[in-house]
């Protein structure tokens, strides 16, 4: 059936601006890094996408690498812009990645401006685009100079090829020479991409007042730690849930009594507040404004909705914060 948006989805969604840019983006959005390969369905991702979109959901983060096999979730994605989206390609925010492992050779993976701007085009190429709306550099590279890398992200924005750049994975130093070096070349560092939920907190410690300081903003992966901040283990592992499939990120091994007891008692505690797990962990990271958008995946349109609503509740009390604290440490 051809798909018309949802005539409300502006109307619940909240927007907030990208660091001192022109840009915001939702409050929440949505990675195609799992459940968009080409080993899923095609139609449940087709459904993830459409109720995303339908629930004000405009930015939807991708990289070379997605998959499995690496390059189909940018393949499925491309599929659904041009079966469902396009008419809407104006509305929304979609980006990109590069600095993994993608194909053989000295070429294919890491910071050179040889492999960003071949991977960009063939990114581009996959997803069906002339440009995106961000590219990423994935992960710092150890080998090749920052302004090579930072060189060819400014290269991607004045070749019409993406209108804002990303970094992914730099810790609070080397981000604070990315930003000073793109500042320079004048293609000033939009936002930042990093790891950031409860059960992981290392950008507390240094990379937010870099980034304040930076004007630049910043996207969380894994808000729910991947699912284990949700109420989606307390019983167990579901047949359908990552840590049954082959991830090797989230397993068995990693959900351990302690973390699971945890859960416990935070699930207690958003019970009180009215809220699901999930809802209170997204919440959390969105506290005190630090974070832009929470960069959630889902197996379910179900699940997307119930991410969704935790925009109703969005305030800690301060006794609330520290008994969180106290179930943390
Ligand atoms: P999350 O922490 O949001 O985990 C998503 C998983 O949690 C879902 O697949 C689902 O698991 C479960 N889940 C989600 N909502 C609910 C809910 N309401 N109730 C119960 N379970 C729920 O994020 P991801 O780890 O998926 O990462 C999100 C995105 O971040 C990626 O798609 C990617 O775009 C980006 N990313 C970036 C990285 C980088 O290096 N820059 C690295 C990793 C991710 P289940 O499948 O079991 O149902």
């Amino acid at each position: 059936m051809v798909y018309v948006a949802n005539k409300e989805r502006y109307a619940s969604m909240k927007y907030n601006r990208v660091g001192r840019s022109g840009l915001k983006i939702p409050a929440v959005s949505l990675g195609l890094w799992h459940n968009f390969g080409g080993i899923d369905s095609f139609e449940n991702g087709r459904a993830l996408v459409r109720h995303a979109f339908d629930l004000g959901i405009t930015h939807f983060d991708l990289a070379n690498n997605y998959g499995p096999p690496p390059g189909s979730a940018e393949e499925m994605f491309g599929r659904l812009l041009a079966s469902d989206l396009k008419p809407y390609r104006d509305e929304l925010v979609v980006s990109t990645k590069a600095g993994y492992y993608m194909w053989e050779g000295p070429y294919g993976e890491w910071g050179s401006r040889k492999y960003l701007l071949s991977s960009l085009d063939q990114s581009l190429k996959r997803m069906g685009l002339d440009y995106v709306d961000i590219f990423y550099h994935h992960r710092p590279d150890p080998e090749t100079p920052l302004e090579e890398t930072m060189m060819a992200l400014d290269h991607a924005v004045r070749s019409g090829k993406a209108l804002y750049v990303g970094i992914s994975n730099y810790r609070a130093p080397e981000a604070k020479e990315a930003i000073r070096i793109l500042k320079e070349l004048g293609t000033p560092l939009l936002i930042h991409q990093p790891r950031y939920s409860m059960f992981d907190r290392w950008i507390e410690a240094g990379l937010q007042d870099v980034l304040e300081e930076g004007g630049v903003g910043s996207i969380v992966f894994s808000p729910l730690e991947q699912g284990l901040l949700t109420n989606r283990y307390l019983g167990g592992i579901p047949q359908d849930s990552r840590a049954a499939g082959a991830s090797v990120f989230l397993n068995e091994g990693n959900i351990t009594a302690d973390k699971l007891e945890k859960v416990r008692r935070l699930n207690e505690l958003a019970s009180e507040r009215g809220q699901t797990l999930a809802q209170m962990a997204l919440a959390w990271v969105l506290r005190g404004e630090r974070v832009t958008s929470v960069l959630i995946g889902a197996s379910k349109v179900a699940q997307l909705d119930d991410n969704v609503a935790m925009l109703q509740r969005l305030d800690f009390s301060a006794d609330e914060l520290s008994r969180i604290e106290a179930i943390l440490n």
